[in-house]
């Protein structure tokens, strides 16, 4: 048996909606600007630009119902929600075709950002680390399970503040849709059971402070709900907010 110089950190993991089973988190990858709407707010060009690939620490989850302190270094946190896909079946160079195979279910996320440390970022073509992978940057409602839902290939996603809408899209109109994001960031890495894939987030994307409370849904796939409290509200940094 493994002896540890200190106990290993519970695993991550994501509640999976209507049973009691959990699904263990190994990896958290996004897109970047895969709405065309969201593209153009964001200075790009829908047209001529690749996906943009970048992650987060795993241990960025944060459930439904949670509260989300205010994160530090910034002036400028920023809501985007957006489908998550769980990949039950792992493999690199996946076949376009055979894509949805490999999904396990849905889930609908919101990729919490530091807007202005990505502003920063940008101008001096430095990474996103900072902006992006934070302590509870990476919110995610229950897991719905392809198997008794199906596939989510459109259906109406929405972000609202404090009751007031704010996003408001059609999952249909992704750039990338779900294989071809599973394909294309299959082939830099080998995909594997429990990554999940923040697909990217359409226009309306702004600003929240403490006392707000965002909700979050999808067709179809249930609504995700935190509210923003003040800095250090929450005691610690609970490493695995998922695994409670
Ligand atoms: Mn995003």
């Amino acid at each position: 048996m493994t002896r540890y110089v200190f106990p290993p950190p519970p695993l991550p993991a994501v509640a999976v909606a209507g049973t009691d089973e959990r699904f263990p988190v190994h990896r958290i990858y996004c897109v970047g600007k895969n709405y065309a709407d969201h593209t153009r707010e964001m200075g790009g060009d829908p047209r001529t630009e690749p996906p943009v690939f970048f992650d987060k620490p795993a241990t960025a989850l944060v459930a439904s119902g949670e509260p989300l302190p205010y994160p530090p270094r910034t002036t400028n946190l920023h809501h985007e929600v957006e489908l998550v896909i769980a990949i039950g079946t792992g493999g690199r160079d996946v076949d376009p075709a055979r894509a949805l195979d490999h999904v396990h279910g849905y889930a609908v996320g919101n990729d919490y950002t530091r807007r202005d440390l990505q502003a920063a970022a940008k101008a001096k073509g430095q990474p996103w680390d900072t902006a992006k992978g934070f302590d509870r940057s990476a919110a995610i409602a229950p897991i719905r399970p392809v198997a008794k839902h199906g596939h989510v290939a459109r259906g109406r996603i929405w972000l609202e503040v404090n009751g007031v809408l704010r996003q408001q899209a059609d999952v249909a109109d992704m750039t990338w849709n779900v294989g071809a994001v599973i394909a294309e960031l299959s082939r830099y890495f080998e995909l594997q059971p429990g990554d999940l894939i923040y697909t990217g987030t359409p226009a309306g994307v702004g600003a929240v402070v403490p006392g707000d409370v965002v909700r979050a849904g999808i067709d179809g796939l249930g609504v995700l709900e935190n509210a923003i409290v003040a800095p250090g509200a929450v005691a610690g940094v609970d490493a695995a907010a998922g695994a409670r």
